[in-house]
């Protein structure tokens, strides 16, 4: 119990380093996530990683609702049964044809080493 408090705070001591503010130019004390602030000004330290996990998350959003199968708000009742109930099923095929394209390529080289 104690040994692995121990490797805990080291694992903290060791991921913790100094960065220089890119705002204020001020060293100060990094973690390595992404929402650390500098000691000095308060501002993001990693702001590029910060904005681009953000864009991605919304292209990940924006990708959702492009789907012509994503409930919307105005969607009839009907429609909004119709779009969960076929979700799976286009699920279901995409692992089929996934699942056919190896089992041809399972049978030719099946093929080929028989007529080898
Ligand atoms: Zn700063």
């Amino acid at each position: 119990m104690l040994q692995s408090k121990y490797n805990l705070r080291k694992l903290e001591l060791s991921v913790k380093q100094e960065i220089k503010c890119p705002h204020c130019h001020e060293w100060t004390l990094w973690r390595g996530h992404i929402d650390d602030r500098c000691l000095y000004c308060g501002e993001f330290l990693e702001i590029e990683n910060f904005t681009r996990s953000i864009e991605t998350k919304i292209k990940r959003e924006v990708k959702k609702e492009n789907d012509f199968l994503f409930v919307r708000e105005g969607d009839s009742v009907f429609l909004k049964k119709l779009k969960t109930n076929l979700r799976p099923i286009r699920t279901a095929v995409y692992y089929l044809q996934i699942g056919f394209v190896i089992f041809i390529s399972a049978l030719l080289w099946l093929i080929g080493i028989i007529s080898a």
